[in-house]
């Protein structure tokens, strides 16, 4: 299966459609329209794409949200990060991700 895309919220506007800020999200149709459908938790939501920034590749960072505070972009868990450390690993998969500091969700 490839990737479609990877969206998140642009600052809070998409959260009224489930989308946590600074969690990505796999893209699961985007045909061009203003919208795009989005696996949401295995629930597929159909968001504008006005709401969202989309990529192309899978990220491979954490997204800084209201810092210190970084959203995990394997598991959407979001931590208290202190110092501006360049790596972190995630308590809750384990996994360490890059922190783009200057990467501002
Ligand atoms: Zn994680």
């Amino acid at each position: 299966m490839s990737d479609t895309g990877w969206a998140r919220s642009k600052g809070d506007r998409a959260e009224r459609d489930g989308l946590r800020r600074g969690a990505w999200y796999r893209v699961v149709e985007d045909k061009g329209q203003s919208w795009v459908v989005l696996d949401v938790h295995h629930v597929e939501v159909r968001v504008p794409k006005d709401d969202v920034e989309v990529r192309s590749e899978r990220p491979a960072g954490w997204s800084v949200v209201h810092a210190p505070y970084l959203v995990c972009p394997g598991c959407h868990a979001r931590r208290f990060v202190a110092g501006q450390v360049k790596e972190y690993k995630c308590p809750d998969c384990g996994n360490s991700w890059k922190v783009d500091w200057s990467d501002r969700a």
